[in-house]
């Protein structure tokens, strides 16, 4: 028998898992196919800060609050040289070290229990894509079955995309890791001469240990010796040297890129099967959520309103913007540590490596590449001053509005109720971004209504036909404080 769903997933790690639960939550009908028999093992164990408010957004929030998961770990950091310098927990915010076997297969039974039809452990045997529809064998341990899908989610993680499929977005790297008996209960992070070791405690009483190189440190070498090598030349890992030894020590290429075509015949890359961040962040898990629940609301708009055009662009423009922003980020920081490590291959590659050289094949990746070469709108951006309002709008009430001669308006994408929508958007020096919304409020509309001659008093009596005085006097501080108003 035929079983027909609007949307299958392959994979159940987390962005597999989160796009599933918001689709069901959207009204969509979803399967997912999973290869592994879950509990299984799963490297990404830290996860940042940002994690907390997407459980919690997904109502999945408990998750985190295992007992076996570890809390508060203050971290001992020596980037680029010098002497390490001890963060505190709170100062970065509060991420946690998860047991990815048990998150995941948590996460996956509570979408289960919220509706995902899961077949596990399986895999697609075949598929066909015809009449707007995909057709796809599943073959498991039990059965075989056929369902069909209007949309096919991959979320296979790195699996998902092939050599010639990726555009590079840095130079190669390799991860070691393993893990040795729990030493102190700390995370630590250390450049040395050819690439960066990263440690902390995992749940199950082990302490991580993971060294990030140039793939040449291999060459010729054993793993074992490679990671012995590098902690031998560190300050922060010296010690435990000889440990990594008698461990088994796993590799894996942690290279970051970008699949060259992300979203085709309703065939759309989420989490790392889209893209892969460099391991610096320690990131990817939060990241991979969060571009799910955008793809999410891309595949309801294309659903829902049959307008494929809208989803696509909203989902291609926040996939390059995810990748240009990770990607300037950890240039900054290897260009930092180059330079107490030059000469050596990994930190010269770094230093050596220019995104405007990346080549693009086709309209998506000239729009990455477009992004890369874009200088940080955050930072020419100037944060608007804290205005005291009420003083602020006695002061202002009989003057006259004045718009800044640079405010401007462009085409935004915009989300409205789960939905991609293209709104106008105000643009300004002062602003990081084109803001459509304050406060749940549409602002580019309130600027047009202004009448000729309108005073700061008239302005916001109209305004507050429509919207609460306590909302409309942030608005007022916000547009004030970033000279839009005037
Ligand atoms: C060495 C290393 C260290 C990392 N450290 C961190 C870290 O500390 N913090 C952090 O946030 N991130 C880290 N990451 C990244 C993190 O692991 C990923 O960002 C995250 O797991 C991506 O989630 P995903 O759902 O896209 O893929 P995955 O978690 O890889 O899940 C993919 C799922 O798809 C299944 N699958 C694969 N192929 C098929 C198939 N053909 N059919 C059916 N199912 C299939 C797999 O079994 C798996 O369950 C690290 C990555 C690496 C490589």
């Amino acid at each position: 028998m035929v079983q027909n769903f609007e949307i299958v997933i392959i994979g159940a790690g987390p962005a597999g898992l989160t796009a599933a639960i918001r689709l069901l939550e959207m009204g969509h009908s979803v399967a997912l196919v999973e290869q592994e028999a879950f509990p299984r093992p799963q490297i990404g164990e830290s996860l940042s800060p940002g994690v907390r408010p997407i459980f919690d957004y997904l109502g999945a929030g408990d998750l985190l609050e295992n007992p076996q998961f570890l809390h508060n770990i203050p971290s001992r950091i020596a980037w680029g040289g010098g002497e390490p310098a001890l963060l505190q927990p709170g100062q970065r915010g509060a991420g946690l070290m998860v047991d990815r076997a048990d998150l995941d297969a948590r996460l996956l039974a509570l979408a289960m229990s919220r509706g995902l039809r899961v077949f596990q452990p399986a895999k697609m045997a075949g598929s066909l894509f015809q009449n707007d529809r995909y057709e796809l064998k599943i073959q498991s341990t039990e059965a075989d079955y056929h369902i069909t899908a209007r949309v096919l989610l991959d979320a296979r993680g790195r699996g998902g995309a092939h050599i010639h499929e990726r555009m590079p977005l840095a130079p190669a790297s390799v991860a070691l890791w393993t893990h040795v008996p729990a030493g102190a209960y700390e995370a630590c992070i250390e450049t040395v001469d050819e690439g960066w070791i990263w440690g902390a405690p995992v749940p199950g009483n082990h302490y991580r240990i993971m060294a990030f190189t140039d793939p040449e440190s291999l060459k010729g070498h054993s793993k074992a010796c490679t990671m012995q090598r590098m902690q031998a030349g560190s300050k922060l890992f010296g010690q435990r040297a000889a440990d990594t030894l008698d461990f088994d020590i796993k590799t894996c290429l942690v290279s970051a890129y970008v699949h060259t075509r992300p979203w085709e015949r309703n065939f759309i890359k989420i989490g790392e099967a889209a893209f892969t961040l460099d391991p610096l962040s320690s990131t990817g898990v939060e990241v991979a959520m969060r571009f799910s629940l955008q793809t999410a609301i891309a595949v309801h708009t294309m659903l829902a309103d049959d307008d494929p055009v809208i989803a696509k662009a909203f989902y291609e423009n926040k996939l390059a913007e995810a990748v240009a922003s990770h990607q300037r980020w950890t240039s900054e920081y290897y260009a930092e540590a180059a330079k107490a490590h030059s000469p050596f291959p990994f930190w010269e590659k770094r230093r050596g490596f220019r995104t405007g050289e990346i080549e693009a094949s086709n309209d998506f990746t000239a729009l990455v590449k477009q992004r890369l070469m874009r200088p940080s709108a955050t930072q020419a951006a100037k944060e608007p001053a804290a205005v005291p309002i009420d003083p602020l709008i006695r002061f202002l009430w009989d003057k006259p509005v004045h718009l800044s001669g640079q405010l401007a308006f462009s085409s935004e994408f915009a989300v409205t109720g789960d939905r991609v929508e293209i709104r106008r958007a105000m643009v300004h020096p002062n602003l990081p971004r084109p803001v459509v919304y304050l406060n749940h409020i549409e602002i580019p509309p309130l600027l047009n209504a202004l009448d000729e001659g309108a005073t700061y008093g008239t302005a916001i009596e109209t305004w507050c036909r429509h919207f609460p005085y306590g909302d409309v006097k942030k608005v007022l501080g916000f547009l004030w404080g970033a000279e839009i108003v005037q």
